[in-house]
């Protein structure tokens, strides 16, 4: 079968935000990117809309400079940097008064022609979200098929998600909004969905039966320092559990959808999330706070709030009330200033049912362990036990099949990054790798509980050591179970 790129149809990108941190660091990159990989239709254009007072030039001007810092010079030739810059344009848009609509609409309309796409990226806090909407319906921009793209953090707790969703809602229906999690465009992430839906051998054994238990690591190496304060109002739970480490659980946990369409999809991954079962808040969720150490700040001092109570790592023990996965525990953990970054789901089978070996020299049973990893080095190990060479017994050891995905497809295959791929699923109308409102709804209707329960217990995180694994109390969550962590390590 000879795979196809499913075409981009010419387009208007609207990015407001587009002198923001985001835009620079990410989505400017990433639309570079597709123009240079021929992706790019000759005629789209991408306006940046922000409050400052730019024009074309100077708006290129920073482009090209967030090009230089965030693109390696072997991918900037000056030909393909020169033709992305010609596609950007930039209006100064208040999002929250009139100033600048009806310019970002004279803009918009000296384009017609047929049928362009229109795209709104709203790159901007999500105070704005609302307002700008509204503008983009009530100047006429939106039209009837223009698209909105949002990003965490959607809502707070399930109350102002839900009046974001509302409020969307007044102006764009559900099929034209994309709420984006950055870590289903992650190549591996969809990798997880290939994996368990285009191979017959994971299937049968993707159940209670033989799965003894799934674990979900999202470690950063890095504290708060510079976004504390910001930081110090969510927590990790907010931060990363309702969103990035939920998705993931979903990939792993959903049932084969009928077929890969966008609702398919998020009905499966829906049906997860209401599924979930609650913690026990004194014995099944650890909560941490790093500590200061050789000369780095603690994170209170890092959130400059010496009284916070917020988690910047939480560890949990969660289930899945289905046929499917009754008593598998799935444990969930995530953190700052960790011994390393990285993200990896590790699907953890059962041991065969009688070990034949002990007498061998072969040690105990071993466990298959099935190994996404999600970043960095995009991949996927298959942990399996074989015979150690040579005469002398059964000693068996534990090897990896190992598809690290630039050893195994070799250099000339570039991973792109996750805004690469989402933002051209945008143009191209495509929402499956998109959160649906009523998914982040049903999160946050699984999340708020538990940080109700936190409140009300008024305890305080635990401490670890900076570079560590966390803290002693994440780690007795497993080992009480007779399990453990994998480790983290880059
Ligand atoms: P930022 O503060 O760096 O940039 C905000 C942008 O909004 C700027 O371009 C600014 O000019 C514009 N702006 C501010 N007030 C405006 C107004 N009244 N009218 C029009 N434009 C206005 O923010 P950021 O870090 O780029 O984040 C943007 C959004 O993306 C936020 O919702 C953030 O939570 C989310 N996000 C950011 C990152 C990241 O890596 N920076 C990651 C995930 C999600």
């Amino acid at each position: 079968m000879v795979a196809r790129t499913v075409p981009v149809p010419p387009f208007d990108l609207v990015v407001f935000g587009a002198t923001g941190d985001l835009a620079r660091r990410k989505l400017i990159p990433a639309l570079y990117r597709r123009l240079r990989a021929g992706q790019m239709p000759t005629d789209a254009r991408i306006v940046g809309a922000a409050r400052s007072a730019l024009d074309d030039e100077g708006f290129r001007a920073q482009a090209a400079e967030a090009l230089e810092e965030f693109v390696p010079a072997a991918e900037r030739e000056q030909n393909t940097v020169d033709a992305f810059l010609a596609t950007l344009s930039y209006v100064a848009v208040d999002a929250m008064s009139d100033s600048g609509w009806s310019e970002l609409r004279a803009v918009l309309e000296a384009r017609t022609g047929g049928d362009r796409v229109r795209a709104f990226y709203l790159s901007v806090a999500p105070r704005f979200f609302a307002p700008i909407a509204a503008r983009i319906a009530g100047s006429g921009i939106g039209g009837s098929e223009g698209r909105v793209v949002i990003e965490k953090p959607l809502g707070h707790d399930l109350a102002s998600a839900r009046e974001l969703n509302d409020e969307l809602s007044k102006h764009f229906p559900e099929c034209r909004v994309y709420r984006i999690d950055h870590y289903l465009g992650k190549e591996t992430v969809q990798n997880l969905m290939a994996l368990r839906f285009a191979n017959a051998l994971f299937e049968p054994v993707w159940n209670a039966q033989h799965v003894d238990h799934v674990q979900i690591t999202v470690a950063e190496s890095v504290g708060v320092a510079g976004r504390g304060g910001y930081y110090d109002q969510n927590g990790a739970m907010r931060d990363m559990v309702q969103n990035h480490l939920l998705q993931l659980l979903c990939l792993i946990a959903m049932e084969p959808p009928s077929q890969f369409g966008p609702d398919d999809v998020r009905d499966e991954k829906l049906k997860v999330l209401r599924a979930l079962s609650m913690p026990d808040i004194r014995s099944e969720v650890v909560r941490g706070q790093y500590r200061a150490a050789n000369g780095t700040a603690s994170y209170v001092d890092d959130a400059g709030n010496p009284d916070s109570t917020t988690e910047c790592f939480v560890a949990m023990k969660t289930g899945i009330a289905n046929w499917r996965w009754a008593g598998v525990p799935f444990y969930l953990r995530t953190g700052k200033r960790l011994r390393a970054r990285i993200s990896e789901i590790a699907v953890v089978f059962k041991a065969v049912p009688h070990w034949i070996f002990s007498g061998q020299g072969g040690g105990d049973a071993h466990q298959n362990v099935l190994a996404i990893r999600v970043q960095p080095d995009e991949g996927i190990t298959l942990g399996m036990t074989i015979k150690e060479p040579g005469p002398g017994g059964m000693r068996l050891l534990d090897a990896d099949l190992d598809m690290t995905f630039a050893e195994r497809l070799g250099p000339s295959i570039s991973i792109p990054d996750a805004y690469e791929r989402l933002v051209m699923d945008v143009i191209r109308g495509d929402q499956t790798l998109f959160m649906r409102g009523d998914e982040v709804e049903a999160a946050w209707a699984w999340i708020d509980p538990i940080i109700a329960a936190w409140e009300e217990r008024g305890a305080r995180p635990s401490l670890y050591d900076p570079g560590s694994s966390g803290p002693e109390d994440a780690l007795m969550l497993m080992h009480r179970d007779g399990r453990r962590w994998r480790e983290i390590a880059s």
